[in-house]
């Protein structure tokens, strides 16, 4: 009742702003605009999600928000005007953790995500590897043992061997941070099985101490150090690839969680050409961040290009059991390793940031991991006088956030820090979690629903090439915390799901306050950036299962349409 008579009012704002010249427009004729959309389902998002069917874009903006009849009486000069058909229009989508360019490199070398056996994981590699040249690399990731039916174990050199003689082959698991290579890539590597393991990562090895071709952490350098080359070219396709894929998908701004200079140098490259297909918000990783904390953030003109953040990464993951836990896992005796950053490292970066105004971002999966960071954020800022802060609202992030106890859920929503989840990794962890943690620790495992209970606000991503990066997903997860066959399992705690209206927050308000760009964009109102999400299904009504089958009607950046299906009439 109380969100309803807030709707109202908010509705009767909305026409007010924009019917502010009513009077003159009606006795002038018809007022001129870029774009008219009419006959839609419209969640605006605002303070009360109104709702509306027609709404009017001019320079890049909102100009008006309300129903098809005074939208038609008042616009009727539009230069384009595009019949919804009952669509569902959204404020803009943002994916709060991507990697763009990892997300483009995903469509041009094998994936297999969604595999669901080994055979056919190996399979897959095969036929891909035949269609490789002799002497080029094998290239791919996704593969993931746990989530296979059957044989669950890691893939070793020996199940690919047969069909890579003559060529290299390099596959990330999903995670990232650990690796397939096969015989003729340890070899060109120079990796034997007396080579030491690097700090920081480990080359398998059977009992009988043969290297098995799976390599974890650091082992994965000495790989990456000899794939090919990689050209500008090939990187500004991958981030051109990735941006259309995700604007096809109904995304109009992702968080990059981590991008090199090369690749943002590249990106602006593609603004400049007026090639961009969304916004990025940019963070760079804590090792390459000297110039960042030096210059302070960096807006494009145009607002489709931020850089205000620093990447950090404390611990591992759950799935590896690399999470900095309190406790010792349920299924391993020891606590999870924190050693990706040390303290020494990153408390100046963090006093640096403070003065400079960025925001930090940083990876914490385990409960260890999350407490040590939340107390180094107010060790920091306790050092740093306030009059010194480049602004006081910090809007510092902890990225993941797993697991969280009670007490530190307080301490969040007391230092106002943004918590970046992802919804999909806990319907994928979920089947796991349990192990690693037991039942206890679950209950304060993805504790969605008791943060947003308390004032702290979740923004939504996919950390996709991680994940498949698809904001039906993302909201799916969200709404149902199941697997997207619609089945859970033992201590899932279904009542962590969120309403709808806070998984719409989750992609469109939150990531535009996490951003500092709420007064821009995040919700439809006049004056806003004009930026939408247009699918032919109602996420706020629809059953789960259909938003999991929506088709992206539209995507509009700016204003401007930069994906369209193919049956849209004007
Ligand atoms: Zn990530």
């Amino acid at each position: 009742m109380l969100m309803r008579l807030g709707s109202l009012c908010l509705t009767t704002l909305v026409l007010t702003a924009a019917s502010s010249n009513l009077a003159a427009d009606i006795e002038s004729g018809c007022q001129r605009a870029d774009l008219l959309l009419h006959n839609g389902i419209i969640y605006t998002a605002d303070a009360g999600n109104s709702e509306h069917q027609a709404l009017v874009i001019n320079d890049g903006r909102f100009v008006f928000v309300g129903t098809d009849e005074l939208a038609e009486q008042l616009w009727c000069d539009a230069e384009r005007v595009i019949d919804l058909k009952g669509a569902t229009v959204f404020p803009g989508f943002t994916d709060s953790h991507q990697h763009l360019e990892g997300v483009g490199r995903r469509t041009k070398t094998l994936s297999l995500f969604g595999i669901d056996s080994l055979d056919k994981t190996v399979a897959a590699m095969e036929q891909w590897a035949a269609d490789v040249p002799p002497g080029g690399w094998v290239l791919g990731r996704g593969w993931i043992e746990r989530e296979w039916q059957g044989e669950r174990r890691f893939l070793t050199r020996w199940d690919v061997d047969r069909f890579t003689e003559s060529k290299p082959l390099f596959m990330p698991r999903a995670d990232g941070v650990s690796a397939l290579v096969n015989t003729k890539a340890l070899n060109m590597a120079g990796i034997t099985r007396d080579t030491p393991d690097p700090e920081g990562g480990r080359f398998e090895r059977d009992d009988r101490g043969e290297l098995t071709g799976y390599v974890l952490g650091q082992a994965m350098a000495p790989f990456r150090a000899i794939l090919p080359s990689e050209t500008d070219a090939y990187i500004t396709d991958n981030l051109l690839r990735g941006m259309r894929s995700n604007a096809a998908l109904g995304w109009t701004s992702t968080h990059d969680a981590g991008m090199s200079w090369r690749q943002l140098r590249l990106l602006q490259d593609l603004r400049s050409r007026g090639l961009m297909a969304h916004r990025v918000y940019v963070a760079i990783p804590i090792a390459d961040a000297a110039p960042l904390l030096e210059r302070g953030p960096e807006q494009s003109d145009d607002g489709w290009i931020d850089l205000r953040g620093i990447k950090v990464f404390i611990d591992g993951t759950l799935g590896s059991r690399g999470a900095a836990l309190l406790e010792p896992y349920a299924d391993a005796n020891h606590r999870g390793f924190m050693n990706r950053t040390t303290k020494e490292a990153l408390m100046p970066v963090l006093k640096q940031a403070l003065r400079a105004g960025i925001q930090i971002m940083t990876h914490v999966i385990g409960d260890r991991a999350l407490r040590e960071t939340l107390d180094w954020y107010l060790e920091a800022q306790a050092a740093v006088p306030k009059s010194e802060w480049q602004q006081t609202t910090l809007r510092w992030r902890l990225e993941h956030a797993q697991v969280i106890p009670p007490s530190d859920q307080r301490r969040i929503k007391d230092m106002s820090v943004v918590l970046s989840m992802q919804p999909s990794h806990a319907i994928g962890d979920l089947n796991f979690a349990g192990d690693r943690l037991g039942q206890e620790r679950l209950s304060y495992a993805y504790p969605w629903r008791p943060l947003i209970d308390q004032g702290i606000s979740i923004i939504a991503g996919s950390d996709a090439p991680v994940e498949a990066g698809d904001p039906r997903i993302e909201f799916y997860a969200a709404i149902t915390r199941a697997r997207l066959d619609g089945s859970s399992g033992v201590g899932w705690h279904p009542e962590y799901a969120v309403d709808r209206l806070d998984a719409l927050r989750m992609l469109t308000t939150w990531p535009a306050f996490a951003s500092f760009q709420e007064a821009e964009r995040g919700s439809i109102e006049v004056g806003k950036q004009a930026d939408l999400s247009i699918f032919d299904t109602d996420f706020m009504t629809a059953h789960p299962s259909e938003i999991l089958a929506a088709k992206t009607v539209m995507t509009i950046v700016d204003g401007r349409v930069v994906y369209q299906a193919g049956d849209i009439t004007e």
